[in-house]
């Protein structure tokens, strides 16, 4: 028993097979690599919203372009991984950061955005929603991305807000600007810098455009988004609460 114990012991984790997480097939990774490869394919997306286009930037951007200056999602929000990330969000299933991370990584590195930005922000949460989820999602993805500079509150949201999606544009925008602030104690670290936004999903991108809203205002010279899923529209499911 006790040489049992002391075998077990002796073997690493990274060693113990597990199932993949889609096809439920065993195998040593989360995700296996067919099934990496057939629902991590990506459609041309605009390096400004992240939204499918033929277009580097497409039409929408050319005429309203958003305050960042750039947006990546590493997947799509879609099945298989929808659920997944559900499971992560509302049900603290941490089982896949480590892939959410090597996707957030490899979609960056695409896109040439870590070499340029010096901070790395996530999209807060309240206390209250922070309190009832004992995590903020976005954290844990920017922790992921393994950037030496991550600035955990670095935003703050000072309340919450009501599920945006019914709302018309301006009224969602307007009550989100109220509702995030830069952190005062990083107001000095964000002088000129390059800032990268990171968050689980985007729907309408209305959060992400306040918090780029209260970067820039504290003197951020530019943002970038980047994002683990996107909603391949502009109007968010009304069945997705709020963060
Ligand atoms: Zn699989
Ligand atoms: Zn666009």
């Amino acid at each position: 028993m006790q040489l049992m114990a002391k075998a077990y012991r002796s073997l690493s984790l990274r060693t113990l097979p597990s199932l993949c997480r889609i096809c439920e097939q065993w195998n040593s990774a989360a995700i296996c690599n067919a099934c990496r490869r057939l629902h991590i394919r990506q459609q041309a997306r605009c390096c400004r919203c992240a939204l499918p286009s033929n277009t580097v930037v497409c039409a929408e951007c050319e005429s309203h372009p958003p305050l960042w200056q750039r947006c990546a999602a590493a997947l799509p929000y879609a099945e298989p991984w929808r659920s997944l990330i559900a499971d992560y969000k509302f049900n603290g299933h941490l089982g896949l950061v480590r892939f959410w991370g090597e996707c957030l990584r490899q979609r960056a590195a695409e896109m040439g955005m870590l070499e340029q930005v010096e901070l790395v922000v996530p999209v807060p949460l309240s206390q209250a929603r922070l309190r009832e989820r004992g995590f903020n999602q976005s954290l844990i993805l920017a922790k992921a991305l393994t950037h030496p500079q991550v600035l955990p509150e670095g935003l703050l949201r000072l309340r919450d807000t009501q599920p945006q999606a019914n709302l018309p544009r301006q009224e969602r925008l307007n009550n989100l600007a109220h509702a995030i602030a830069c952190n005062p104690r990083h107001v000095q670290d964000f002088q000129q810098r390059h800032v990268l936004l990171v968050d689980d999903v985007m729907t309408t991108g209305s959060t992400l455009q306040a918090c780029t809203q209260a970067l820039l205002q504290v003197g951020v010279q530019q943002v970038h988004v980047l994002v683990l899923a996107r909603a391949d529209g502009r109007q968010a499911p009304q069945s997705d609460p709020a963060h």
